[in-house]
């Protein structure tokens, strides 16, 4: 997760109303908190930019949170890969495309070893 609330929220509900996912939540106790497993930092979206911190009225009730390099490399990744699964037909297409391009290359190389 990049972004959390901190304490300096005023609870104004903001956020909510704008996060595109629903990440932002309420506890029993009003606290405004961020679920981790719905929050895609507004990657993928229309938006350019998170819009809970974007939207907060004040400086520092939403704040981002330095993450680690690999954990936003992989989350990155398994978004892109669940896309790309849901295409029934896309690894076939890819198989096929490379197969024809490896084909080609192949007989290109014997064919300078040969000088056809
Ligand atoms: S970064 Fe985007 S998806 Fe995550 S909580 Fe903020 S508005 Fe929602
Ligand atoms: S927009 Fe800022 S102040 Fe308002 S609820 Fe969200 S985090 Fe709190």
């Amino acid at each position: 997760m990049a972004y959390k609330i901190t304490s300096q929220c005023i609870a104004c509900n903001l956020c909510r109303s704008v996060c595109p996912t629903g990440a932002i939540k309420v506890a029993e106790d009003g606290q405004h908190w961020i679920d981790s497993e719905l929050c895609t930092n507004c990657v993928g979206s229309v938006y350019t930019v998170a819009q809970c911190k974007s939207g907060c009225p004040t400086c520092d009730g939403c704040v981002k949170v330095p993450s680690d390099y690999w954990e936003g490399w992989f989350a990155n990744y398994n978004r892109v890969i669940a896309k790309l699964t849901k295409k029934q037909d896309y690894w076939e297409r890819w198989f096929n495309c490379y197969s024809q391009k490896f084909s080609e290359q192949l007989q290109k190389h014997q064919g300078e070893i040969l000088g056809v």
